[in-house]
Formats: C-alpha cells, sequence, structure tokens
C-alpha cells in the first residue's frame, strides 16, 4: 500500500506551517484501513440513493486539502450521467429525494460505521445552493432545512435494514479503489 494522495487545492496555503500540519494529520488519517472503509462507505451511501434516483454514473474523487482550514474532504463523488426518469421527475420531488441522496452518507456514517460525527457539513451546503437553484428556476420556495431534517430521519431508519446495509457494502468495496488510488 502507497502513500495516501491528496490533491491539494490551488489555492491553499501550501507555505503554512499550520496548513502542512494539517496535511500530515490527513494523511496519517488515511493510512488506515478503518478510516478508509468509513470513507468509501459514507460516499457509498450516497451513491445507493443518487441511482434510486435515476443517476447512473458517477466520478470519483479521493481526498483533498484546502483552500479553508475546513476544506479537507475525504473523498467525494459527482454523478455525471442518468436516465430519462431522473430529467423529468417533478421539481419537487427531485429536491425530497436529492435530500435523501446527500443525508444518506451522514446516516451511513453515523448508523452502519458508527461514528459520532456524520460527516456531512459539506453535504448540506451542497444539498442547499443546488436545490436554491432549483427553487429559483420555478419560483418555489420552501423550507430545505426541514426537507434535510425529514430525509433525514428517513435514510437513518433505512440504511440499517440489512438488505440496504449489504448493498451499501457492495458500492463500498467496488468504489474504494476508484477513490483511493494508492491502494491498488
Ligand atoms: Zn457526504
Amino acid at each position: 500500500m502507497g502513500e495516501p494522495v491528496v490533491t491539494i487545492h490551488p489555492d491553499a496555503p501550501k507555505g503554512d506551517a499550520e496548513f502542512q500540519q494539517k496535511l500530515e494529520q490527513f494523511k496519517a488519517l488515511l493510512s488506515g484501513a478503518e478510516e478508509l472503509h468509513a470513507l468509501a462507505m459514507h460516499e457509498a451511501g450516497h451513491e445507493f440513493y443518487y441511482r434510486q434516483m435515476g443517476i447512473t454514473g458517477f466520478d470519483y474523487y479521493g481526498p483533498s486539502a484546502g483552500p479553508g482550514e475546513n476544506d479537507f474532504f475525504g473523498a467525494s463523488i459527482d454523478p455525471t450521467s442518468w436516465t430519462d426518469d431522473f430529467i423529468h421527475l417533478e421539481s419537487l420531488t427531485r429536491i425530497h429525494l436529492a435530500a435523501r441522496a446527500n443525508t444518506a452518507g451522514g446516516s451511513v456514517t453515523k448508523f452502519v460505521v458508527k461514528r459520532s460525527d456524520r460527516g456531512n457539513h459539506g453535504d448540506f451546503k451542497g444539498f442547499v445552493a443546488a436545490s436554491s437553484l432549483v427553487l429559483s428556476d420555478h419560483k418555489l420556495t420552501l423550507d430545505l432545512r426541514a426537507v434535510w431534517n425529514k430525509a433525514e430521519i428517513e435514510t437513518d431508519r433505512e440504511v440499517r435494514r440489512l438488505a440496504t446495509k449489504e448493498k451499501i457494502k457492495k458500492i463500498a468495496v467496488r468504489i474504494k479503489p476508484l477513490l483511493f488510488t494508492w491502494l491498488e
């Protein structure tokens, strides 16, 4: 197993001692198999629910660091292709399903991997940013925090079901070498 590969953001303060220290700590964390399993499971939770929406392809990104102090991410995935059913989803349905896909990572982290921190701060921000665009396009208003909370209750419950858990684990095994390229 090689050394963890971390993509440094172009605007990251590379010369800063504090940043370098944080980066070293991050790399040390990423050297543990348990951490990589936890991160892959989190992303697999997202993917499982994205696929339910009709998303069929993804780009996979490994760990990245900076530019801000809180901008260290273990991994992320980005939808790249989808079915016609996805395209034709009604806006509010789409937002509700997107909320589930975004809360699912944290639900898996908390209830399957059993960590106290859901690690989904960025997921909430991403969900609000994307959904706000859909809402303003359609001149709609919606309490996105309430939608998020409702979705979280649902995914918290569902990811604990054995059949769902097994499917998410299978995805995690498949995507691990895509996220953490140094494992190969
Ligand atoms: Zn996430």
